[in-house]
């Protein structure tokens, strides 16, 4: 009899299962697929790797700038594809070996009870029951995948070599980042977006900036466009990054009454599930399909099985962030929303040209934007787009957890020569716009 069940290996499940480790519990861990679900195998990490080598590749090709010659530059997918691979299998054995003390079993779950689960014929009984069965990616009615020519973010990591023509349909975080992937490549890449802008979650600022830096790259964007209205012929490849749906199809008895919405799984604000003891975190919640968020949740729901004292999970500073070229990151509230807080919203603003570690780099192009609640009411959000944006936006995460105001960033020190002196830098001289 386990104190836990876990279904799904990804960073819900492999987190939650590790807090219940941590704190003593007898627990088992059940994959279907590899350890690292899909953030390991077909998300984050391989996503992040190719696109390390594609910067590396468009920094080589202006290297001259910064006097180092090169000759001969030339890509070689095979290496970069084998590269992408040990990073992800060095991080898997990573994973595995912390596995001690977690029953790990690599098989197909169906919960066939409050407390039961069946691997492979055999029952497996528990007193709790974490659903950490992520998402797979959504296919359109008029563009089924055929694995070939139309196909997933899946297949776009595991390509043959990289594709002569391109089209991305969908401008949000996924396309957008493979849009920009490719195209550094050497791919002529066309992203149709059918809402106004790409990126419709970020502020409408930082949508348009990435729009007109991703022209002068040569991609094409179509926004608030209809697919139907497009020609298909010249494309190699149609990458479909519309959506994800939720994991839970002939996961669950059906007499288990176990409330579904669509695919999600519907959790209460204790990411407990309609059933009382299972609960649910991760992608297939659908509230927020970020793997540091899935994560997060795994271990809010772990906590709340076992401790008197439950907590909410909290869905307000949940850090974004985007590997386009320049990056993107937000947290918190933006400034198209600020309007709506109750308080009276400041934005202070810092360009990346006055930055001296952005002249160094020669990457200058973008701004932070910080939003506080009033002079001198503590940050609320921020969105920026330039250089290291996804690590300088942990600054203003902390920021808005610590509960920071503009009057206690003036009075800190920040190291120069840094990107992060930025940060800083928007509350001392913008005075809030
Ligand atoms: P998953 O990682 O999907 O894991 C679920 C696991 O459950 C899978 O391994 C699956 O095989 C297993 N499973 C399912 N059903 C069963 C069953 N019945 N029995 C046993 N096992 C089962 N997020 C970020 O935060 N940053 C990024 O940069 C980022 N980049 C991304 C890039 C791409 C291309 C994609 C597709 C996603 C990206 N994401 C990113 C999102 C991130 O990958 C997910 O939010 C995260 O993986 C969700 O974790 P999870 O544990 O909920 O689910």
């Amino acid at each position: 009899m386990y104190d836990l069940a876990v279904i799904g290996a990804g960073w819900a499940g492999f987190n939650a299962a590790l807090r219940a480790k941590e704190l003593g519990l007898a627990v088992c861990l059940i994959e279907s697929r590899q350890i690292g679900g899909t953030c390991l195998n077909h998300g984050c990490i391989p996503t992040k790797a190719l696109i390390t080598c594609a910067k590396i590749f468009s920094l080589a090709k202006r290297s001259a700038d910064f006097g180092v010659e090169l000759d001969n530059l030339r890509l070689n997918w095979r290496l970069i594809q084998e590269r992408k691979n040990k990073v992800i299998r060095h991080l898997a054995q990573g994973m595995h070996s912390r596995m001690s003390g977690i029953n790990f079993i690599n098989s197909v779950a169906q919960i066939t009870g409050p407390g039961e689960i069946t691997v492979d014929g055999q029952v497996i009984r528990t007193k709790f029951i974490l659903i950490a069965t992520g998402s797979s990616p959504a296919e359109l009615p008029e563009l089924k995948f055929d694995q070939e020519r139309i196909i997933s973010s899946d297949q776009a990591l595991t390509l043959g070599q990289i594709p002569q023509s391109l089209l991305v349909v969908g401008g949000g975080v996924i396309g957008c980042e493979f849009a920009g992937l490719f195209a550094t490549l050497g791919s002529r890449v066309t992203i149709i977006e059918k809402m106004p802008g790409l990126l419709p979650a970020e502020d409408k600022e930082v949508s348009r900036k990435i729009e007109s830096i991703f022209k002068k790259k040569g991609i094409q964007v179509y926004t608030g466009a209809d697919l139907s209205t497009l020609d298909l012929k010249p494309y190699d490849k149609i990458l479909v990054c519309t959506g994800r749906t939720p994991n839970s199809q002939g996961l669950a008895a059906q007499d288990l009454g176990l409330v579904l919405e669509g695919h999600k799984i519907i959790v209460d604000a204790y990411l407990k599930t309609s059933v009382g003891n299972i609960y649910a975190a991760g992608d297939c919640t659908a509230k927020s399909m970020l793997a540091h968020y899935a994560a997060y949740q795994g271990v809010v729901a772990v906590e709340n099985m076992f401790s008197g004292n439950k907590q909410a999970a909290d869905y307000s500073v949940v850090p974004v962030c985007i590997f386009t070229d320049p990056q993107i990151a937000s947290v918190g509230v933006k400034e198209n929303a600020a309007s709506v807080y109750p308080g009276q919203a400041k934005v202070y603003r810092f360009d990346f040209r006055a930055n001296a570690l952005a002249q160094i780099a020669d990457e200058t192009e973008g701004w932070i934007k910080i939003i506080t609640a009033g002079d001198n009411g503590p940050v609320i959000g921020a969105s920026i787009i330039g250089p290291q944006a996804t690590e300088l936006i942990s600054v203003l995460s902390t920021a808005i957890n610590a509960g920071f105001t503009a009057v206690q960033f003036r009075a800190m020190i920040f190291a120069h020569p840094t990107l992060a002196e930025g940060i800083q830098e928007a509350f001392k001289h913008s005075g809030g716009i």
